[in-house]
């Protein structure tokens, strides 16, 4: 056995998206402990840091120590009680995943269904609300990373709060790359992931609660059924203020570079990072066109960030994938799912949301199909 020294890829798949320099050389600083004072210091900037990003005043704001599957488990744990009734949008795979944690939490899942590749229709979840007016949440997905389709959070969040409705949002894909406003829409409950459009390295999840939500949490009648997505107890680490006290061990050296991420996210501005992934988006866009390559997703729901194109007639799919890695180190995604074979899923995210990169992945494109 020798070291592992991997090849250098450009990522742009599905995530996890390129990482700055920055990021990665913060990584490799010296691991300190997790309660260090000086640690600790750098756990307030991150929340402070989140809360700027989620657009929030939210007091719990803090990156659970593992991938978006788990700050998803963590809000649909600590939110769904035996017997709750949830309404859950699935317009692709992450909305399926939702339906199955609250099931797995004796939840009942009311289920909103759009055809794959459109975004989430508000006047349906309109409907299921009227028809289920016991039910105590929606819970959605912002950016679907398996199709590229945004869905209009602003809008189902007014409905679910008209209807006494929790909100529980999937925002991996979309935190850093479009507009996201946890205050201003009224979301009560949003997870997040480190490895799309921050560009950081995979295995943290960015959470927020507001207090309409951590209140359904407190007055739970059924304990937390996981110890270490309890919110309750994740706060005596993670909380304001409070002498910190040993929860678990907090993966040190991926904090670092998360927090190098958001500083460099507050340094370019949300705007701006918003702006650039447009720009990058409209870029493929224009370069894919005289391939004759189209889009699945309608011009008005599409993710800039997650671009997913239909593959030509006649050109075989693992081939062009395989090439692109072999021949010019770069990674595009496959289809997920109902959309396998289909398409591919060119992601724009992050640090690979940049105008040298797109034009890299076009001229490689066009070198292996002609
Ligand atoms: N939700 C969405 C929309 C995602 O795209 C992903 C991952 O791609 C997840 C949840 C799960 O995140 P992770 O793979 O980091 O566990």
């Amino acid at each position: 056995m020798q070291s592992f020294n991997p090849p250098i890829r450009t990522l742009m798949g599905p995530g996890p998206s390129d990482i700055h320099p920055r990021v990665l050389s913060a990584m490799a600083r010296p691991t300190i402990g997790h309660l260090d004072p000086a640690f600790v210091g750098m756990m307030d900037e991150i929340k402070e840091l989140l809360k700027y990003a989620f657009q929030t005043e939210n007091a719990l704001t803090m990156p659970v120590s593992a991938p978006g599957s788990a700050g998803m488990e963590t809000c649909f744990v600590n939110l769904v009680e035996p017997g709750d009734k949830v309404i859950v949008c699935i317009n692709g795979v992450f909305g399926g995943r939702m339906k199955e944690n609250i099931e797995r939490f004796g939840g009942e899942a009311i289920v909103v269904e759009d055809e794959w590749g459109t975004a989430v229709t508000p006047a349906k979840v309109e409907a299921a609300c009227k028809a289920h007016p016991d039910a105590k949440i929606v819970a959605f997905v912002h950016a679907e990373t398996s199709t590229g389709a945004l869905s209009d959070a602003e809008t189902i969040c007014k409905i679910a709060q008209d209807n006494d409705c929790l909100t529980i949002v999937d925002a991996v894909t979309s935190l850093g790359g479009v507009e996201l406003k946890v205050d201003a829409w009224g979301i009560d409950a949003i997870y997040s992931g480190t490895q799309k459009c921050l560009s950081c390295v995979p295995g943290l999840s960015p959470v927020s609660f507001n207090e309409k939500a951590l209140d359904k949490v407190r007055n739970r009648t059924t304990k937390v059924p996981s110890w270490f997505m309890d919110l309750n107890l994740v706060m005596g680490y993670w909380g304001q203020g409070a002498k910190r006290a040993y929860h678990h061990t907090a993966p040190v050296n991926t904090l670092y570079a998360l927090h190098e991420s958001l500083v460099m996210l507050k340094e370019e501005g949300l705007e701006a990072s918003h702006a650039r992934h447009a720009a990058a988006h409209q870029q493929l866009k224009a370069g894919l066109k005289p391939m004759g390559i189209d889009f699945v997703v309608s011009e008005t729901n599409r993710l800039p960030q997650l671009n997913t194109v239909i593959i030509p007639e006649g050109v075989d799919d693992a081939e062009v994938r395989s090439r692109l890695l072999n021949d010019y180190n770069l990674e595009i995604g496959s289809g997920l799912g109902a959309l396998a074979g289909k398409v591919w899923r060119i992601g724009l995210m992050g640090d690979s949301a940049r105008k040298e990169k797109v034009l890299f992945c076009l001229a490689a494109l066009k070198e292996v199909l002609d």
